[in-house]
Protein backbone atom coordinates (compact mmCIF):
# COMPACT_ATOMS: atom_id res chain seq x y z
CA UNK A 1 0.00 0.00 0.00
CA UNK A 2 1.04 3.52 -0.64
CA UNK A 3 1.89 5.38 2.27
CA UNK A 4 1.07 9.03 2.36
CA UNK A 5 3.57 11.92 1.26
CA UNK A 6 2.58 15.32 2.38
CA UNK A 7 1.63 16.87 -0.61
CA UNK A 8 1.36 20.56 -2.25
CA UNK A 9 -0.54 22.40 -4.55
CA UNK A 10 0.59 23.48 -7.76
CA UNK A 11 -0.95 26.88 -8.45
CA UNK A 12 -3.39 24.92 -11.54
CA UNK A 13 -4.41 23.36 -8.54
CA UNK A 14 -2.83 19.91 -8.76
CA UNK A 15 -1.45 18.62 -5.57
CA UNK A 16 1.66 16.61 -5.87
CA UNK A 17 3.97 14.76 -3.37
CA UNK A 18 6.96 16.57 -1.86
CA UNK A 19 9.02 13.83 -2.41
CA UNK A 20 9.34 12.27 -5.60
CA UNK A 21 11.88 10.19 -7.68
CA UNK A 22 14.19 11.73 -10.11
CA UNK A 23 15.82 9.44 -13.20
CA UNK A 24 18.74 10.81 -14.82
CA UNK A 25 21.65 8.09 -15.53
CA UNK A 26 18.74 5.52 -15.92
CA UNK A 27 18.43 4.23 -19.16
CA UNK A 28 21.77 4.30 -20.49
CA UNK A 29 22.54 0.41 -19.98
CA UNK A 30 20.31 -2.09 -20.93
CA UNK A 31 21.36 -4.65 -18.49
CA UNK A 32 20.44 -1.94 -16.16
CA UNK A 33 16.95 -1.30 -17.44
CA UNK A 34 15.14 -4.17 -15.12
CA UNK A 35 16.80 -2.95 -12.04
CA UNK A 36 15.86 0.77 -12.73
CA UNK A 37 12.39 -0.35 -13.69
CA UNK A 38 11.80 -2.11 -10.33
CA UNK A 39 13.16 0.92 -8.07
CA UNK A 40 10.67 3.20 -9.62
CA UNK A 41 7.95 0.90 -9.42
CA UNK A 42 8.73 0.38 -5.43
CA UNK A 43 9.36 3.94 -5.14
CA UNK A 44 5.57 4.14 -6.67
CA UNK A 45 4.53 1.48 -3.80
CA UNK A 46 5.88 3.91 -1.29
CA UNK A 47 3.82 6.30 -2.50
CA UNK A 48 6.54 8.69 -4.53
CA UNK A 49 4.30 9.18 -7.45
CA UNK A 50 5.87 12.12 -8.99
CA UNK A 51 8.75 10.98 -11.56
CA UNK A 52 10.86 13.22 -13.00
CA UNK A 53 12.63 12.69 -16.39
CA UNK A 54 13.74 14.77 -19.32
CA UNK A 55 14.54 13.94 -23.28
CA UNK A 56 18.14 14.44 -22.73
CA UNK A 57 18.29 11.92 -20.12
CA UNK A 58 20.21 8.45 -21.84
CA UNK A 59 18.86 9.88 -25.19
CA UNK A 60 15.03 9.26 -24.14
CA UNK A 61 16.49 6.05 -22.61
CA UNK A 62 15.21 7.42 -19.27
CA UNK A 63 12.09 8.45 -20.52
CA UNK A 64 11.13 4.76 -21.81
CA UNK A 65 12.34 3.41 -18.31
CA UNK A 66 9.57 5.48 -16.64
CA UNK A 67 6.96 4.66 -19.67
CA UNK A 68 7.71 0.99 -18.75
CA UNK A 69 7.58 1.66 -14.97
CA UNK A 70 4.51 3.37 -15.26
CA UNK A 71 3.05 0.62 -17.44
CA UNK A 72 -0.16 -0.53 -15.86
CA UNK A 73 -0.31 2.61 -13.30
CA UNK A 74 -0.37 5.64 -15.39
CA UNK A 75 -2.86 7.01 -13.52
CA UNK A 76 -1.48 6.98 -9.92
CA UNK A 77 1.80 9.11 -11.82
CA UNK A 78 2.48 12.42 -12.28
CA UNK A 79 4.95 12.40 -15.08
CA UNK A 80 7.59 15.11 -15.33
CA UNK A 81 9.57 15.92 -18.28
CA UNK A 82 11.50 18.40 -20.41
CA UNK A 83 12.55 19.43 -23.23
CA UNK A 84 16.05 20.56 -24.48
CA UNK A 85 16.53 24.38 -24.69
CA UNK A 86 17.61 23.47 -28.22
CA UNK A 87 14.44 22.12 -29.01
CA UNK A 88 12.36 25.38 -27.47
CA UNK A 89 11.13 27.14 -30.51
CA UNK A 90 7.07 27.41 -30.86
CA UNK A 91 7.25 24.21 -33.16
CA UNK A 92 9.68 22.81 -31.94
CA UNK A 93 8.76 22.16 -28.08
CA UNK A 94 5.57 20.22 -30.18
CA UNK A 95 7.96 18.06 -31.80
CA UNK A 96 9.81 17.16 -29.04
CA UNK A 97 6.96 16.45 -26.81
CA UNK A 98 5.23 13.90 -29.21
CA UNK A 99 8.76 12.13 -29.02
CA UNK A 100 8.54 11.98 -25.58
CA UNK A 101 4.95 11.18 -25.28
CA UNK A 102 6.18 8.29 -27.67
CA UNK A 103 9.07 6.77 -25.28
CA UNK A 104 6.64 7.30 -22.17
CA UNK A 105 3.88 5.55 -23.95
CA UNK A 106 1.08 8.12 -22.32
CA UNK A 107 -1.42 10.35 -23.86
CA UNK A 108 0.02 13.59 -21.91
CA UNK A 109 3.05 14.37 -19.50
CA UNK A 110 1.56 16.58 -16.22
CA UNK A 111 4.37 18.92 -16.06
CA UNK A 112 6.39 19.93 -18.95
CA UNK A 113 9.41 21.69 -18.20
CA UNK A 114 11.89 23.81 -20.26
CA UNK A 115 14.81 22.24 -18.68
CA UNK A 116 17.33 25.16 -18.71
CA UNK A 117 17.38 29.03 -20.96
CA UNK A 118 18.87 29.42 -24.18
CA UNK A 119 18.84 31.53 -27.35
CA UNK A 120 15.01 30.87 -28.02
CA UNK A 121 12.83 33.99 -26.87
CA UNK A 122 10.49 33.24 -23.51
CA UNK A 123 7.41 34.29 -25.24
CA UNK A 124 8.01 31.54 -27.91
CA UNK A 125 8.29 28.52 -25.51
CA UNK A 126 5.42 30.13 -23.81
CA UNK A 127 3.33 30.00 -26.56
CA UNK A 128 4.45 26.41 -27.94
CA UNK A 129 3.62 24.97 -24.28
CA UNK A 130 0.43 26.78 -24.45
CA UNK A 131 -0.45 25.08 -27.32
CA UNK A 132 0.54 21.69 -26.16
CA UNK A 133 -1.81 22.08 -23.52
CA UNK A 134 -4.57 23.62 -25.34
CA UNK A 135 -4.42 19.90 -27.32
CA UNK A 136 -4.16 18.09 -23.97
CA UNK A 137 -0.45 16.53 -24.85
CA UNK A 138 0.77 18.33 -21.72
CA UNK A 139 -1.35 19.49 -18.61
CA UNK A 140 0.80 21.93 -16.99
CA UNK A 141 4.00 23.63 -17.78
CA UNK A 142 7.26 25.28 -15.96
CA UNK A 143 10.73 26.10 -16.35
CA UNK A 144 13.67 24.64 -14.47
CA UNK A 145 17.43 26.20 -13.81
CA UNK A 146 15.51 29.81 -13.93
CA UNK A 147 17.36 32.34 -11.38
CA UNK A 148 15.49 35.29 -10.23
CA UNK A 149 15.40 37.48 -12.93
CA UNK A 150 14.17 35.21 -15.43
CA UNK A 151 11.70 34.07 -13.56
CA UNK A 152 10.95 38.27 -13.38
CA UNK A 153 10.69 38.54 -16.97
CA UNK A 154 8.85 35.42 -17.45
CA UNK A 155 6.10 36.64 -15.18
CA UNK A 156 6.11 39.52 -17.48
CA UNK A 157 5.25 37.64 -20.61
CA UNK A 158 2.16 36.63 -22.05
CA UNK A 159 0.39 33.50 -20.31
CA UNK A 160 4.16 33.53 -18.37
CA UNK A 161 2.36 33.78 -14.89
CA UNK A 162 1.16 30.00 -15.86
CA UNK A 163 4.37 28.36 -15.04
CA UNK A 164 4.31 26.14 -12.38
CA UNK A 165 7.31 25.40 -11.26
CA UNK A 166 11.06 26.31 -11.30
CA UNK A 167 13.24 23.08 -11.11
CA UNK A 168 16.87 23.71 -9.71
CA UNK A 169 19.91 22.33 -7.62
CA UNK A 170 19.24 22.81 -3.94
CA UNK A 171 21.14 21.16 -1.30
CA UNK A 172 22.75 21.42 2.05
CA UNK A 173 25.38 22.28 0.05
CA UNK A 174 23.80 24.79 -2.33
CA UNK A 175 22.00 27.04 -0.82
CA UNK A 176 21.57 30.37 -2.41
CA UNK A 177 18.55 30.05 -3.87
CA UNK A 178 17.40 30.82 0.13
CA UNK A 179 18.85 34.24 -0.60
CA UNK A 180 16.13 35.17 -2.85
CA UNK A 181 14.83 32.74 -5.92
CA UNK A 182 12.72 30.46 -3.19
CA UNK A 183 11.54 33.34 -1.11
CA UNK A 184 10.39 35.18 -4.79
CA UNK A 185 8.60 31.83 -5.38
CA UNK A 186 7.06 31.06 -1.83
CA UNK A 187 5.69 34.86 -1.64
CA UNK A 188 3.76 33.79 -5.29
CA UNK A 189 2.83 30.52 -3.78
CA UNK A 190 4.63 28.59 -6.66
CA UNK A 191 6.62 25.32 -5.58
CA UNK A 192 9.77 24.94 -6.09
CA UNK A 193 11.51 21.53 -7.55
CA UNK A 194 14.94 20.67 -6.11
CA UNK A 195 17.68 18.47 -7.98
CA UNK A 196 20.34 16.36 -7.16
CA UNK A 197 18.92 16.97 -2.93
CA UNK A 198 22.09 14.64 -1.82
CA UNK A 199 24.30 15.94 -4.22
CA UNK A 200 24.80 12.82 -6.68
CA UNK A 201 25.48 11.16 -3.53
CA UNK A 202 27.80 12.99 -1.64
CA UNK A 203 26.08 13.87 0.90
CA UNK A 204 25.69 10.47 1.84
CA UNK A 205 29.70 10.45 2.47
CA UNK A 206 29.60 13.54 3.69
CA UNK A 207 31.04 13.76 7.47
CA UNK A 208 29.69 17.00 8.74
CA UNK A 209 26.12 14.88 8.67
CA UNK A 210 27.67 11.96 11.01
CA UNK A 211 26.55 13.26 14.80
CA UNK A 212 23.66 14.07 13.64
CA UNK A 213 23.31 10.56 11.56
CA UNK A 214 23.78 8.83 14.94
CA UNK A 215 21.86 10.81 16.74
CA UNK A 216 18.86 9.50 15.00
CA UNK A 217 20.49 6.31 14.13
CA UNK A 218 19.65 6.60 10.15
CA UNK A 219 22.00 7.60 7.41
CA UNK A 220 23.76 10.93 6.21
CA UNK A 221 21.46 11.24 2.90
CA UNK A 222 18.20 10.66 5.03
CA UNK A 223 19.35 13.45 7.02
CA UNK A 224 20.28 15.34 3.96
CA UNK A 225 16.99 14.51 2.10
CA UNK A 226 14.87 15.71 5.27
CA UNK A 227 17.00 19.04 5.77
CA UNK A 228 15.51 19.72 1.78
CA UNK A 229 11.83 18.28 2.92
CA UNK A 230 11.73 20.76 6.00
CA UNK A 231 10.23 23.59 4.72
CA UNK A 232 6.69 23.75 2.62
CA UNK A 233 6.43 24.60 -0.90
CA UNK A 234 9.71 22.53 -1.93
CA UNK A 235 9.63 19.30 -3.86
CA UNK A 236 12.43 16.94 -4.10
CA UNK A 237 13.30 14.85 -6.68
CA UNK A 238 16.20 12.27 -5.46
CA UNK A 239 17.28 9.44 -7.94
CA UNK A 240 17.87 5.85 -6.63
CA UNK A 241 18.42 2.63 -8.95
CA UNK A 242 18.75 0.66 -5.47
CA UNK A 243 16.25 -0.60 -3.93
CA UNK A 244 17.63 0.34 -0.22
CA UNK A 245 17.88 3.27 -1.52
CA UNK A 246 14.68 3.80 -2.46
CA UNK A 247 13.44 2.78 0.96
CA UNK A 248 15.90 5.03 2.51
CA UNK A 249 14.74 8.51 0.74
CA UNK A 250 11.42 7.48 1.54
CA UNK A 251 11.59 7.14 5.29
CA UNK A 252 13.21 10.56 4.81
CA UNK A 253 9.83 11.94 4.58
CA UNK A 254 8.85 10.60 8.01
CA UNK A 255 11.58 12.08 9.46
CA UNK A 256 11.58 15.56 11.38
CA UNK A 257 14.44 17.41 11.91
CA UNK A 258 14.01 19.76 15.36
CA UNK A 259 15.67 23.89 15.57
CA UNK A 260 18.85 22.47 17.09
CA UNK A 261 19.44 20.31 14.69
CA UNK A 262 18.97 22.68 11.98
CA UNK A 263 20.95 25.32 14.17
CA UNK A 264 24.05 22.18 13.67
CA UNK A 265 23.49 22.29 9.77
CA UNK A 266 23.53 25.90 9.39
CA UNK A 267 27.00 26.01 10.99
CA UNK A 268 28.82 23.28 8.69
CA UNK A 269 26.48 24.32 5.73
CA UNK A 270 26.44 28.34 5.74
CA UNK A 271 23.21 29.82 4.73
CA UNK A 272 23.86 32.48 1.86
CA UNK A 273 24.33 36.06 3.18
CA UNK A 274 24.40 37.88 -0.42
CA UNK A 275 22.53 36.88 -3.77
CA UNK A 276 24.66 34.15 -5.57
CA UNK A 277 23.97 33.29 -9.07
CA UNK A 278 22.57 30.24 -9.55
CA UNK A 279 23.57 27.03 -9.79
CA UNK A 280 23.91 24.48 -12.51
CA UNK A 281 24.56 20.90 -12.22
P1 LIG B 1 20.69 12.96 -6.40
O1 LIG B 1 19.28 12.53 -6.43
O2 LIG B 1 21.11 14.02 -5.43
O3 LIG B 1 21.66 11.71 -6.18
C1 LIG B 1 21.55 10.53 -6.91
C2 LIG B 1 22.72 9.62 -6.50
O4 LIG B 1 22.69 9.41 -5.09
C3 LIG B 1 22.67 8.24 -7.13
O5 LIG B 1 24.02 7.86 -7.37
C4 LIG B 1 22.06 7.37 -6.07
O6 LIG B 1 22.54 6.03 -6.11
C5 LIG B 1 22.56 8.04 -4.81
N1 LIG B 1 21.57 7.91 -3.73
C6 LIG B 1 20.23 8.11 -3.80
N2 LIG B 1 19.65 7.89 -2.62
C7 LIG B 1 20.64 7.53 -1.77
C8 LIG B 1 20.66 7.13 -0.41
N3 LIG B 1 19.53 7.09 0.30
N4 LIG B 1 21.87 6.82 0.16
C9 LIG B 1 23.01 6.85 -0.58
N5 LIG B 1 23.05 7.21 -1.88
C10 LIG B 1 21.87 7.54 -2.47
O7 LIG B 1 21.19 13.49 -7.83
P2 LIG B 1 20.53 13.67 -9.26
O8 LIG B 1 20.21 12.37 -9.89
O9 LIG B 1 21.45 14.59 -10.01
O10 LIG B 1 19.21 14.53 -8.99
C11 LIG B 1 17.94 13.96 -8.82
C12 LIG B 1 17.08 14.13 -10.05
O11 LIG B 1 16.89 15.53 -10.33
C13 LIG B 1 17.72 13.62 -11.35
O12 LIG B 1 17.72 12.22 -11.41
C14 LIG B 1 16.89 14.33 -12.36
O13 LIG B 1 15.63 13.70 -12.51
C15 LIG B 1 16.77 15.71 -11.73
N6 LIG B 1 17.81 16.66 -12.18
C16 LIG B 1 17.42 17.76 -12.89
C17 LIG B 1 18.38 18.66 -13.35
C18 LIG B 1 17.94 19.86 -14.14
O14 LIG B 1 18.78 20.51 -14.77
N7 LIG B 1 16.67 20.18 -14.15
C19 LIG B 1 19.73 18.47 -13.08
C20 LIG B 1 20.10 17.36 -12.31
C21 LIG B 1 19.12 16.48 -11.86
P3 LIG B 1 21.79 4.82 -6.86
O15 LIG B 1 21.24 5.34 -8.14
O16 LIG B 1 22.89 3.81 -7.03
O17 LIG B 1 20.70 4.28 -5.97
Amino acid sequence: MPSTIRTTRLPGGDDVPVLGQGTWGMGEKPIRRADEVAALRLGLDLGMSLIDTAEMYGDGGAEEVVGEAVSGRRDEVFIVSKVLPTHASRLGVVTACDHSLRRLQTDRIDLYLLHWRLGTPLAETVAGFEALQAAGKIRHWGVSNFDTADMVELAGISDGRNVQTDQVLYNLLRRGVEYDLLPWCRERALPVMAYSPVEQGVLAGDGRLTKIAERYGVSRSRIALAWVLRQDGVIAIPKASRPDHVRDNSAAHDLRLIPADMQELDRHFRPPTSKQPLEMI
